[in-house]
């Protein structure tokens, strides 16, 4: 028999395979048993993709008992094996993804996303379709029209948004690792949320292709795992120019950066040593404007504390300064609405989904019905914002600023390599503790979304469970990590050392 730990990893996996202790039919049962037994209390699933999952690792089976060499295997399948759970928006051929919306309710996708087939391809094992915020929009997980995601360190909380089922998916363990989209923090701050490691990469670092779009100017796919090196490992999967998506971009040096620090990261005797001195030592800029009125003391003391010991191994901190970060969340709220009320015009409850009557009253009737609350006060800003009378006051004023962040950001990289922040300036919230106060869940971004708009990548790392002054339960909490587009590997570096530190303790 064997044992898997309460959140693996895919090394970790391999290792039952390698060692020919576990198949992946026998990994697949394992998974589908933690998940039935877990998410009834969490309801991450909107869908488990059981049958499927059992059939995939049948032929794995197969695969594994003819293989000579596991290693051999491995470099064909880098992750062979390996249960992921998928956003209800990142379309896979043949199965319902509704964004969590009552309007998509059957919409069966009729192909796949590249991102979905790159990493099927890669030999992992599709385990389910996972709630979200409705259309992607929130912070929490609640606004799905298929119940609240709970968080998996307290399920009075919330587990971040609008990636929630993905996030909390892998922060329970009921998978290894998830996809998620981040518009506007939504791979980021679910992931401080639940204690995983979510990566925003730099706008078109990955294809978009089959992926139901929120704001396509500002939407990424990325990966939500367990571990910086699982990170690097499914986010090399995932990026690369796609020929069916136009805003993709040529990566192929960062790919191979991201290759030569996963080989070199992911060798078994890689332990936990103490790091005494980095070996790349970094100019690190933490702005001020981030530690605002408001940020949790105890967030704030884990940030600090981190750079003392950042400063310590032998790094370079500076305090920079990001003006316009002020204006993030206006910015970030304009500029996403009015692209969102442009995409969702097409979703009718008639052409994605199957419904009789006639399409003119329909179309009214079906929005009016179907939509719930966050996506229909959002078409309704995004359409006013974009509007003849309005247009120059509010949205091409927003792109004016994000023209302004933009120097703010090519001004700081001037200054250091890298930006450290807190990634959000709270701990996980109780359910229903701003469901009515949108204002205050749109808050709960304001380190997250300012990026978005400037398209430069950003990755949360864990800093642990802490102490806090809002429960007796330890909460997770994190921090980001910014760096110039195309910075991934030295994110992924700097992140290495951090979680380092971090389990050092
Ligand atoms: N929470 C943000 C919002 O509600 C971010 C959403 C996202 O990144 N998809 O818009």
């Amino acid at each position: 028999m064997f044992t898997v730990s309460k959140r693996p990893t895919i090394n970790e996996i391999h290792s039952l395979y390698k060692i020919q202790k576990a198949t992946p039919s026998q990994i697949v049962s394992f998974f589908l048993n933690r998940i039935s037994s877990l998410d009834s209390k969490l309801n991450a699933f909107y869908k488990v993709t059981d049958n499927h999952a059992i059939k995939l690792a049948k032929t794995q089976d197969q695969l594994l008992e003819e293989s000579k060499n596991f290693n051999d295997l491995i470099e064909k399948y880098p992750l062979f094996g390996i249960p992921f759970s998928l956003k209800a928006i990142i379309l896979a051929e043949d199965l319902e993804f509704n964004a969590s919306s009552k309007i998509l309710k059957n919409y069966i996708a009729p192909y796949s996303s590249t991102v979905y087939t790159k990493i099927k391809n890669s030999g992992a094992i599709l385990m389910g379709i996972v709630n979200m915020d409705e259309f992607a929009m929130g912070a929490s997980g609640e606004s799905g029209a298929y119940g609240a995601v709970r968080n998996p360190f307290d399920i009075d909380r919330v587990p971040g948004g609008s990636s929630a089922g993905s996030a909390c998916s892998v922060g329970s363990g009921e998978v290894v690792f998830s996809l998620g989209t981040d518009t506007g923090g939504s791979i980021r701050q679910p992931s401080a949320f639940c204690d995983t490691v979510g990566l925003k990469p730099t706008y078109g670092l990955v294809s978009r292709f089959g992926v139901i779009p929120m704001a396509s100017s500002l939407d990424q796919v990325g990966p939500i795992t367990n571990s910086v090196i699982d990170s690097i490992a499914v986010t090399s999967i995932l990026a690369g120019k796609d020929l069916k998506d136009q805003t993709s971009i040529d990566s192929t040096d960062l790919i191979k950066n991201l290759n030569n620090l996963y080989k070199k990261q992911n060798v078994s005797s890689r332990k936990l040593n103490k790091i005494l001195k980095t070996s790349n030592p970094i100019k690190i800029g933490v702005p001020k404007e981030f530690f605002i009125d408001g940020i949790d003391i105890n967030i704030a003391n884990a940030i600090t504390q981190l750079i003392v010991k950042l400063k310590k191994i032998g790094h370079e901190i500076i305090e920079i300064s990001l003006p316009m970060n002020h204006y993030a969340i206006a910015v970030y709220y304009l500029m996403m609405s009015v692209e969102v009320a442009a995409n969702l015009e097409r979703i009718d409850g008639v052409r994605f989904a199957m419904q009789e009557n006639k399409y003119s009253e329909l179309f009214f009737e079906h929005r009016d019905k179907y939509f719930g609350e966050e996506a229909k006060r959002r078409i309704m800003l995004g359409t006013y914002a974009s509007s003849a009378g309005y247009y120059d006051a509010y949205y091409k004023k927003a792109l004016a600023v994000r023209e302004l962040a933009k120097q703010d950001y090519d001004k700081a990289f001037q200054e250091c390599d890298l930006i450290i922040t807190p990634t959000t300036p709270e701990f996980p919230f109780k359910i229903g503790e701003k469901t009515t106060d949108p204002l205050k869940m749109y808050l709960s971004d304001v380190f997250t979304c300012g990026i978005n708009p400037v398209q430069i990548p950003g990755l949360n790392v864990p800093l642990g469970l802490l102490e806090n002054d809002e429960s007796s339960i330890k909460l997770p909490t994190g921090c980001q990590i910014l760096g110039p587009e195309l910075s991934e590997d030295r994110i992924y570096t700097l992140a290495l050392e951090i979680e380092n530190l971090i389990q050092e303790k």
